[in-house]
């Protein structure tokens, strides 16, 4: 069935946004912009879409299609689907690790295959009264300011049986969802029975469920739709829409489906990469590149210097034993040999405040903000807080909290570089200047 473009809302719209704004502002906003790119695993659910589409379309007329004529059906809807991307200057991008279409034709049909062994042949998927495949649905839903959304949407298949109306969907992943994401993937066939249920023709109807077929592992998902479900659904809806009517900036949000998004080259977080490769001798694009990569190089450079400070700190540290007794706590300043700069290290002991690593840091961090105390603490870097716990220079109140989180006192040191003092010898004695 070629689906055809509609104003009106839809599953994958919302779903497009949720996913990437800035795929959503290509694809629904901006007018004219190419997909180049198609998912392999697009052409095989659409590949399974058809051939299911052909088991059921005659059903009434012709029964169970013999599979010798629906493997022949597939060869053709394959082959046609490759050659319509092609025609379309599109770029199938496959998995990382397999690039062979054989091998994702070969998916295809197995997924087919076994869907025609496990629930069509055998009468599981095929024990309804009526069924209708591939229909359009067009449910409203009416937000808070009585404002009318209206939606576009196609089911693959439903089925009447006994009072009960079916609505299916056909998924063609390796795998069924865990229940996380179970109510996720049936909250677009709730949108549909919304639509549904106010149809004249379903008036008889007395209960809705919905319906996930896996064929890959041959898993079948039922579910009893519930009138909590339908206004879930409805919530779900409005509040995407009013998401996205409220956005200004629509970022991009790279995300697992970047490699095969159809806007990859027009998208700013990969543009780049295109223009380079198809301009390699632009001077524009070249400098770019290059000054990433010195700037690459410099933080490379950047951290190792760090590392180096730390070590030489440590040895500043080390070294206390030349200038403090034992478990002395204090100050000592050693001037450079030939720079005009000296080092000072302050040994102290503190109490320690629960560091990133330990899990009451964060509960300690609540109750300071539920006491209000967190603007006074502002922050809980050791450099600004350890004196301060020392001194016990805050309130009463906060030292209180802080004594219950804080851990015994520990050593804590401190290396920080200043301009050498300056040394009055003129008149015999040492006279030191700030
Ligand atoms: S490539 Fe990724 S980040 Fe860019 S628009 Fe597409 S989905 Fe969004």
């Amino acid at each position: 069935m070629n689906r055809k473009k509609s104003n009106k809302w839809s599953n994958s719209r919302i779903n497009a946004f949720l996913t990437c704004a800035k795929l959503y502002k290509f694809k629904y906003i901006e007018k004219g912009n190419k997909e180049e790119f198609v998912s392999i695993s697009i052409i095989v659910g659409s590949v399974f879409h058809s051939i299911l589409e052909l088991m059921y379309k005659d059903f009434y007329l012709k029964g169970i299609l013999p599979l010798n004529e629906i493997k022949e059906s597939f060869e053709f809807e394959w082959n046609k689907k490759l050659d319509l991307e092609s025609k379309r200057n599109k770029e199938i991008v496959y998995y990382e690790d397999i690039d062979d279409p054989e091998v994702y034709k070969k998916y295809a049909w197995d997924c087919i295959n076994r869907y025609y062994e496990k629930f069509y042949i055998t009468g599981v998927e095929t024990s309804f009264e009526s069924c209708k495949t591939e229909e359009i649905v067009e449910p409203e839903i009416t937000d808070l300011d009585g404002n009318i959304i209206k939606f576009r949407g196609f089911i693959d298949r439903y089925d009447l049986k006994d009072d009960v109306l079916t609505i299916i969907d056909y998924k063609t992943s390796r795998q069924a969802p865990n229940n996380i994401y179970l109510e996720k993937t049936f909250k677009q066939l709730y949108l549909y029975a919304l639509g549904m249920k106010k149809q004249e023709r379903f008036k008889d109807v007395k209960s809705i469920n919905v319906k996930l077929i896996y064929p890959f592992p041959g898993k079948i998902i039922n579910k009893l739709v519930t009138e909590d479900d339908l206004k879930d659904a409805e919530n779900h809806y409005i509040d995407s829409i009013s998401l996205i009517k409220n956005e200004k900036k629509f970022f991009q949000t790279p995300n697992y489906n970047c490699k095969s998004c159809g806007f990859r080259k027009i998208c700013p977080e990969f543009s780049s990469i295109y223009k380079l490769k198809e301009s390699p001798d632009d001077l524009d694009i070249k400098d770019a590149a290059n000054l990433a990569d010195q700037l690459v190089v410099l933080k490379k450079r950047a951290k190792d210097i760090d590392k180096e400070i730390e070590e030489i700190k440590k040895k500043f540290i080390d070294n206390k034993r030349f200038f403090l007794k034992d478990d002395e706590e204090g100050r000592y300043v050693i001037p450079g040999a030939e720079t005009d700069s000296e080092v000072v290290v302050n040994i102290e002991k503190v109490p320690k405040v629960p560091d990133s690593q330990d899990s009451m840091r964060q509960i300690m961090i609540d109750e300071l903000k539920e006491k209000g105390f967190w603007e006074e603490i502002a922050t809980l870097n050791a450099i600004s807080v350890n004196p301060k716990l020392k001194k016990k220079a805050y309130s009463k109140e906060l030292m209180n909290i802080l004594d219950m989180y804080c851990y015994d006192e520990e050593e804590s040191s401190r290396v920080t570089l200043r301009k050498a003092k300056k040394i009055d010898t003129k008149k015999g004695h040492k006279k030191v200047k700030d």
